[in-house]
């Protein structure tokens, strides 16, 4: 494998630049670096004061903004000129949002189907204007503690995010002055945090179960070689710790009789409930005053009221089981994200669910930044062990029919990487398969260099081009691959492992490019004269045998055609003449088709009902 050269004037990497993860959060953000001495990942704050920066934005009059804990300050005072949770609006048209409109306490504007944005006083945001401020706010405060020019982000999104909003949040990273290098999912993320994928030769199954301020997200993912695949996400973009904190008001407001607007008294005893609700996470029992009243909860009095709003969660959790079509134990890990999951009850009812201790030994605020951090360390390409960054230096693929070189993992492919590709057989009742795998950039296979080779052998008797032959193309880390062959209709399959280098020197591969180069021209021109001859072939073989066979009974004018047709097409191929081959062939497959069809469905129908299709 080679390792790539970084150029930061082309915007690629440079080594051992500080870049830094930033988990964009609805409710809370944070920044978190490898610590250049320690080298583990931390999250960055100022002395004593909480990594954790409010996702919200303040305008005030005099067209000044704050951002983060100044900002949050206004959410009761001034909540017009105050925007939080921008990140639910990212990608959204109004009709997206449906009922959630109403909360939002700032003006949400119905921009007539295209994506919604914010209207403060005269002015207008998108949701991607928003998120720049709060990444801006990131940025400066980041600086201010690392004391140098911070430029380059790894940026997490939930699993869920669709392209336009991934595109919006690295829009809304540009604008903040951020070259945005990944965005790479909330629940990836936290796994590296925890160190899944760390170990290589890992392959592991793992429930993220990611309960914030305001949302919930599930995602079950599997994890192997370093390669994270989200095998379902589940979840509610309207529920989290706020409404644990609601259930708290209304407990409260339905054991005492509050003097005042209800709307006003509620706001008010917001804070409080959230305070009781921390506090509960480690007592038994909260206590206050509101209003000169005295105020309490007991845990078991808490418990009861968030049971029902936490079996949701549940039932989130087992769609997502459900989804992935996998069985509980075959989940290996289930960790904790989000800062609700302190709640003692949720993680209780997580490991009774999944029947399981859950895992949280990981700050849960931090998790998705931290994640994030390890994913910049590693494209800055300090982190060796984890070889995310390396590349196939030339071209992977498979012989097929004719010798032509098939490429699955095109030159440049980092690695870890995958691949995958159907084939089929081209004779009937054919019962193994080559697959011979190649290393280079040639056309031709035998101007390229074998890897190796394996039969796929046990196929079960069926017409040509029914079975279907995946194989697919995994390099791990290490930079080994492994290639595996399976015939989908019976389940049969092979794998080989292939070390990695193949012994190949730079020079080697050097010469290898300049020889692909130089010879392009040649190659493109053989390569379409050996698809036109394999084309013509196999379109002889089968009209061979359909007039052998003679099974329906052709007319004597189809029997004359068709072997003029043939015999013209033979002499094509005696001339190798590829355009000649391609007209003759377009004929007789004008002519052919008709019964090439009919055959092929006579032998499937036969073969379903259980016989031989060697008959044919
Ligand atoms: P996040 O969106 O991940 O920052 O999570 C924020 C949520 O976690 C808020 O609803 C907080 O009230 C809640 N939270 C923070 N600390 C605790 C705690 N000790 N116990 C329960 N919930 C907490």
């Amino acid at each position: 494998m080679a390792k790539i050269a970084i150029n930061i004037t082309t915007g690629s990497l440079q080594q051992n630049e500080m870049i830094v993860g930033i988990d964009l959060g609805t409710t809370n953000s944070l920044v978190a670096i490898i610590h250049p001495e320690s080298k583990k990942p931390v999250a960055l704050k100022e002395h004593n004061s909480s990594s954790l920066v409010p996702s919200v934005i303040h305008f005030g009059n005099a067209g000044d903004l704050v951002v983060g804990n100044e900002a949050k300050q206004y959410l009761v005072s001034d909540p017009a000129h105050t925007i939080f949770s921008a990140k639910r609006l990212m990608g959204k048209t109004y009709k997206d949002l449906g009922d959630h409109t109403a909360s939002f306490a700032y003006k949400v504007i119905d921009d007539e189907g295209s994506l919604v944005k914010v209207q403060v006083d005269d002015k207008f945001y998108s949701p991607v204007d928003l998120s720049s401020l709060i990444l801006k706010e990131l940025k400066t405060q980041a600086e201010h503690i690392l004391k140098t020019t911070v430029s380059k982000a790894v940026i997490t999104v939930p699993a869920y995010f669709n392209d336009a909003q991934r595109q919006a949040t690295r829009d809304a990273g540009r604008l903040a002055g951020l070259d945005v290098l990944r965005i790479i999912n909330e629940p990836t993320a936290a796994s590296l945090a925890y160190g899944f994928g760390i170990d290589k030769e890992e392959v592991k199954t793992i429930a993220v179960y990611d309960l914030g301020g305001g949302t919930f997200d599930i995602s079950i993912l599997t994890i192997n070689s370093g390669i994270f695949e989200v095998l379902s996400t589940n979840g509610d973009t309207f529920l989290g710790g706020d409404d644990l904190d609601m259930a708290i008001v209304n407990f409260w407001m339905s054991q005492n009789n509050f003097s005042g607007n209800e709307n006003e008294v509620k706001q008010q005893l917001r804070l409080k409930a959230e305070e009781a609700k921390k506090y509960l996470s480690g007592n038994d029992i909260f206590t206050a005053e509101h209003n000169n009243q005295k105020i309490s909860i007991t845990k078991t009095e808490f418990e009861e009221i968030i049971q029902p709003i936490i079996e949701k969660t549940i039932s989130c959790c087992a769609n997502a089981l459900k989804d992935s079509g996998l069985a509980k134990k075959e989940i290996d890990e289930v960790i904790m994200v989000g800062g609700s999951t302190r709640t003692p009850l949720v993680k209780q009812m997580v490991s009774g669910f999944f029947g399981k201790q859950v895992n949280d030994t990981v700050n849960p605020d931090e998790v998705v930044a931290l994640g994030a951090a390890i994913q910049a360390d590693i494209l800055a390409g300090n982190t060796k062990d984890l070889l995310l960054l390396d590349i196939t230096p030339l071209s992977l693929g498979l012989e097929t029919m004719g010798g032509l070189m098939d490429v699955l993992l095109p030159r440049n492919s980092k690695i870890p990487a995958k691949a995958a590709r159907q084939y089929t057989t081209y004779k009937d009742g054919q019962s193994g398969m080559k697959i011979a795998v190649y290393q280079g950039e040639r056309d031709m296979v035998q101007d390229n260099r074998q890897l190796a080779a394996f039969n796929l052998s046990g196929i079960p008797a069926m017409p040509a081009g029914l079975p279907k032959v995946e194989v697919s193309f995994l390099i791990n880390t290490d930079g080994i691959l492994v290639v595996k062959a399976k015939e989908l209709r019976s389940g049969i399959e092979q794998a080989i492992q292939v070390k990695p280098q193949y012994e190949l020197t730079d020079e080697d591969v050097e010469k290898m490019l300049l020889d692909s180069m130089q010879n392009a021209e040649k190659d493109i021109a053989h390569r379409a004269l050996v698809e036109a001859k394999t084309e013509a072939e196999q379109l002889l073989e089968t009209t061979e045998k359909f007039i052998q066979k003679n099974i329906t009974g052709l007319t004597a004018q189809e029997l004359n055609e068709t072997s003029l047709a043939m015999q013209a097409l033979q002499l094509s191929l005696q001339m190798e003449d590829k355009n000649l081959i391609q007209t003759k062939t377009e004929e007789l497959n004008n002519i052919s088709r008709p019964y090439a069809e009919r055959i092929m469905d006579t032998a499937i129908s036969k073969s379903m009902r259980g016989e031989s299709v060697n008959k044919f």
